[in-house]
C-alpha cells in the first residue's frame, strides 16, 4: 500500500495544481491535526442543527471545491461563531444569513466569524463557507489520516477519506469535538460521471449534470463528527433488505470494486445479516435502521464511518470463520456512533467494548473454544504502561500515542477488562449494563432512542445501579492503573494463600476460582485476601476458566523474549 502511494505522489507532481494556491505547498497546522481539544466558549454556546455540504472532488488535481452551510442555534448568548477548518484551503466567501462577512479570520485552523448581531439563546443563524484547495493527503490511513488518492486495478480513481485521528476539520468546517455532532448532515458529492460516491445516511438520488459530472446526494442524522466520509470509485453495489429480530427492516449495501472476484464479494456480503443479528441479539437494535447498514471497499484498512463503514481487508481469511475487520467496524455503529465517548479519555468504551465483541462473536458462531482463543490472543499484546483511562481530559492523539497514553491497550485490555466484568457480575447484569450504556435505557426498540454521549464514570454508575453494589474498586484497579493486578500465591503447610496487589495498593476483592485436583472452589477474596486448604500432592490451577484478568508471568516472559529477539535481529 505504501509503494502504491509513493507512485501516486510522484504522478501528482506531474499533473500540477489546477487551483490557485500559494507557491509553497501548505501543511495542516498542529492545531488542525489534533482532534477532541477543549471547545471555546463560543462553541459550547451553539448547537449545529444542520450541515449542508456540497463537495466537488477533482481526482486529476487531488483537490476539492466545496460549499458548507451550517445552521446553528445558540444555546447561550454568543457574539461570534467559531468553527474549525484546515488552513490548507482557500476560503473564497463567508456569509452569515446571506450577508457577506469579510472580517473573519482563520489563523491556525480555528475560524472566527463575527456575527452582525449577537445571538440570544434559542436564535438560529446560517453560516456559509465556500472553500477549495488540496486537502491533506493521508500519510498512512487510517492511522495517520486525510485523503487517500488511489487507483483501482482498472486505473480509475479510487478515493477515500479517513480522519479519526485528526478530525472533521481536515475537509469540512465543523466543531472538532465528539460532543458537537450535527443534528443532520446533507451531502452532495460531485464526482466524474461513471464513478460511484456512496456515503453516510440515506441515499437521496444522483443528478447527472450532463457535463461529465454527477452529484450523489445523501442525508445522515446525527453523525459522529469524524464519521462523515467520502468514498469514490468504480463500484458495484450488492444490496438486500434485512429483516431484523426487532420486527423492522432496513437496507444493507456493500459497494465493492468492479474488478473484485464476485464470489469473494458475495461471501463477505453473506456475512452482513449474521453479524447484524449477533449485534442486535447481544447489544440491541441497529441504531441507524432508518438509514442503512452500508459498507464500502476502501484503499485503506478500515474505519467506523457511520452507515458507510470502510472495508479494506481484501477478503482475507484467518481461520476465525468471519471477517474480523468487517465485524470490528460494525461494532462501532453501537460503540462509537450510537454511544459516543464524552472525551477521548473514554475511548476504550468504543475500542475495548468493540473489541470484546470479537471473542463474543467467535463463541456465538463456533463455541467456547473460539471465544477463549481470541481472548488469549488479546492478552499476548498488552502493554500496561499507562492506564486505559486517566480520569483527565485528553486529546485523541494523547490516548492513541503509546509513548504518553494507553495506545493499543484501549483495544485488547479494554476487551479483557470487559470479559472479567462479565464473569464477575454475570451475563444478565453485564449485558443489561452494556445495553443501557449504549442506548441510555435497558429496553431499546427501533424508534425509542437517539445517539448519546457517555463516559467511563457513566458506565460505572450504570453497573452499580444494575447490580446494587459498588464496583468502583474494579474500575479503579483495572482501568485507572497501568499495571495489571497481581495475584500473589503462597502454598505452605497444606494451605494456599492468595492476595491481590493493584497499581495503587487499594483493596481489590476480586473473587478467584481455584481447582484442587479438578474440584473447583471460589475464594471470595474479601479484603483482597483468601486461603484454601490443599493437600500436599494436589494439583492446583488458579482461575481454571481464565475469568480474571491479571498479570501472568509466562506471558510477560514471552513478551520480553519477543522484544529481545526482535532487537537482536534489527
Ligand atoms: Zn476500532
Amino acid at each position: 500500500m505504501r509503494n502504491a502511494l509513493a507512485a501516486l505522489a510522484a504522478a501528482s507532481l506531474l499533473a500540477g495544481p489546477a487551483l490557485a494556491q500559494d507557491a509553497a505547498p501548505r501543511e495542516s497546522t498542529a492545531f488542525t491535526l489534533m482532534t477532541d481539544q477543549p471547545r471555546t466558549p463560543e462553541q459550547t454556546a451553539v448547537r449545529i442543527d444542520l450541515v449542508d455540504l456540497a463537495i466537488k472532488v477533482l481526482p486529476a488535481d487531488r483537490a476539492i471545491d466545496a460549499t458548507a452551510t451550517l445552521t446553528l442555534t445558540a444555546t447561550a448568548p454568543v457574539a461570534r461563531l467559531v468553527v474549525e477548518l484546515d488552513t490548507v484551503f482557500d476560503v473564497s466567501a463567508v456569509s452569515v444569513d446571506g450577508r457577506a462577512v469579510s472580517d473573519w479570520s482563520n489563523p491556525e485552523g480555528r475560524m472566527a466569524v463575527p456575527l452582525p448581531r449577537p445571538l440570544t439563546a434559542g436564535q438560529t443563524t446560517t453560516l456559509r463557507i465556500a472553500y477549495s484547495g488540496h486537502p491533506r493527503v493521508a500519510p498512512r490511513a487510517p492511522w495517520s489520516g486525510g485523503f487517500v488518492w488511489a487507483s483501482a486495478p482498472g486505473g480509475e480513481p479510487w478515493i477515500a477519506t479517513a480522519v479519526q485521528g485528526e478530525g472533521c476539520d481536515l475537509f469540512w468546517p465543523c466543531i472538532d469535538s465528539p460532543l458537537a455532532e450535527p443534528g443532520r448532515v446533507d451531502l452532495h458529492i460531485t464526482v466524474p460521471t461513471g464513478l460511484s460516491a456512496p456515503s453516510n445516511g440515506r441515499f437521496l438520488g444522483t443528478e447527472d449534470h450532463g457535463d461529465g459530472w454527477t452529484t450523489w446526494n445523501w442525508s445522515a442524522a446525527q453523525p459522529n463528527t469524524y464519521a462523515i466520509a467520502l468514498n469514490i470509485g468504480p463500484y458495484t453495489e450488492l444490496k438486500t433488505d434485512y429483516r431484523s429480530r426487532f420486527g423492522n427492516s432496513f437496507p444493507m449495501s456493500f459497494w465493492h470494486l468492479n474488478s473484485d472476484d464476485p464470489g469473494r464479494a458475495a461471501a463477505l456480503f453473506a456475512e452482513f445479516p449474521t453479524q447484524m443479528d449477533f449485534y442486535e441479539a447481544t447489544v440491541g437494535p441497529f441504531p441507524f435502521s432508518d438509514e442503512k447498514m452500508g459498507v464500502v471497499e476502501t484503499p485503506h484498512l478500515g474505519m467506523e464511518h457511520q452507515t458507510i463503514n470502510a472495508y479494506g481487508n481484501q477478503y482475507r481469511l484467518d481461520g476465525k470463520g468471519y471477517d474480523w475487520l468487517l465485524q470490528h467496524e460494525l461494532a462501532h455503529e453501537w460503540f462509537g456512533n450510537q454511544m459516543t465517548n464524552a472525551n477521548a479519555d473514554d475511548m476504550w468504551l468504543h475500542e475495548g467494548l468493540g473489541s470484546y465483541m470479537q471473542p463474543l462473536y467467535g463463541g456465538w458462531l463456533h463455541g467456547d473454544r473460539y471465544m477463549q482463543t481470541e481472548l488469549a490472543e488479546q492478552q499476548q499484546g498488552l502493554i500496561n504502561r499507562f492506564p486505559v483511562v486517566s480520569g483527565e481530559f485528553r486529546s485523541e492523539g494523547e490516548v492513541y500515542d503509546g509513548a504518553v497514553g494507553p495506545g493499543n491497550d484501549i483495544y485488547s485490555k479494554g476487551s479483557l477488562i470487559a470479559h472479567s466484568l462479565r464473569m464477575l457480575i454475570g451475563d444478565e447484569a453485564f449485558f443489561r449494563a452494556v445495553t443501557t450504556l449504549v442506548y441510555g435505557r435497558p429496553d431499546p426498540r427501533p424508534g425509542n432512542f437517539e445517539p448519546i454521549y457517555r463516559s467511563t464514570p457513566d458506565f460505572l454508575r450504570i453497573v452499580n445501579d444494575i447490580t446494587g453494589r459498588d464496583y468502583g474498586w474494579f474500575f479503579r484497579g483495572y482501568l485507572y492503573q497501568a499495571a495489571l493486578p497481581v495475584l500473589n500465591e503462597t502454598r505452605e503447610d497444606g494451605t494456599l494463600t492468595l492476595s491481590w496487589t493493584t497499581g495503587d495498593g487499594a483493596a481489590f476483592p476480586m473473587p478467584v476460582e481455584v481447582s484442587v485436583d479438578g474440584r473447583v472452589e471460589t475464594l471470595a477474596m474479601t479484603g483482597g485476601r483468601g486461603a484454601i486448604a490443599v493437600p500436599a500432592a494436589a494439583h492446583i490451577v488458579i482461575d481454571p476458566q481464565n475469568k480474571v484478568l491479571r498479570r501472568l508471568d509466562f506471558i510477560e516472559t514471552y513478551q520480553a523474549r519477543r522484544r529481545s529477539d526482535r532487537a537482536s535481529t534489527e
